[in-house]
């Protein structure tokens, strides 16, 4: 999706469709003008089309948060990635870490979301991290190379089409993010996994970084060199503190 970072906001279970309107009311003229850096919004499901009409003719862009890998049918409650699409999205996030640790999906059950996100077009932002326990035992690396390689299988040859967010468990939603450095060690490591499934497309790849991204870490974060923009989520949620890390971002890029 080239080169410009991508600064993206998951509202997770946050927001009314009029609470929408008004975000965006608040949000876009404050964004106006930046076109060095990708932005993009994922809302829940009942505000995509509020989400979609207010961005229109604007750079913003909408994604879902999730989907089932069903076009259609029997799947009370869920939603397709047909749909996401009709409705205007151009994104969806798949393997959050709230989805594998809260709604017990699986690797397997991710991979098979991934697939076919990808097929109907929608470009897919893969969240891989590790627990607490998991980094204290040393197993951050295996954690993570496990999740990428499963969760690619079988779509190695559409890295063009896929971003990773490497978003540790212990920092999601705490206040605490990962110590840049910290963080660029993993998102390093990211991308040697990524360039020994498919060398050429590893180089597409946005790796993003997501917990606890705020404007007063946001330069720190998004300096480091294997750090290709941010997943954020309670920051995200008011206008003014989002749009400043989209600032941030622009203001690195220029
Ligand atoms: C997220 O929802 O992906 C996230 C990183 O949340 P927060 O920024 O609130 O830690």
């Amino acid at each position: 999706m080239g080169d410009k970072l991508l600064i993206a906001g998951n509202w997770k279970m946050h927001k009314t469709p009029q609470q929408t309107r008004e975000y965006f009311e608040q949000f876009l003229p404050q964004v106006e003008g930046v076109n060095g850096v990708e932005i993009l919004i994922c809302p829940p499901f009942i505000d995509i089309p509020a989400a979609v009409e207010m961005t229109k003719d604007t750079p913003v862009k909408i994604g879902g948060q999730n989907c089932y890998y069903e076009k259609e049918g029997a799947f009370t409650g869920e939603i397709s990635p047909v749909m996401l699409k009709a409705a205007g999205c151009e994104y969806v996030i798949l393997g959050h870490s709230e989805r594998r640790h809260i709604f017990g999906e699986s690797d397997e059950l991710i991979n098979k979301k991934v697939i076919s996100a990808l097929e109907e077009g929608l470009r897919v932002i893969l969240c891989v991290g590790e627990t607490l326990q998991e980094r204290e035992s040393g197993l951050t690396f295996t954690v993570v190379e496990s999740q990428l390689k499963l969760g690619l299988s079988g779509v190695e040859d559409k890295l063009s089409q896929i971003e990773i967010a490497y978003e540790p468990v212990w920092a999601i939603g705490t206040g605490v993010a990962a110590k840049p450095e910290d963080a660029q060690e993993v998102h390093k490591f990211i991308y040697s996994v990524l360039e020994n499934l498919n060398p050429e497309g590893a180089k597409k790849v946005r790796v993003l970084y997501g917990g606890s991204v705020k404007p007063a870490n946001a330069e720190a974060i998004l300096s480091q060199p294997h750090i290709k923009g941010v997943l954020v989520g309670g920051a995200s949620l008011k206008p003014d503190s989002f749009a400043e890390i989209v600032k941030i971002g622009q203001r690195l890029t220029a």
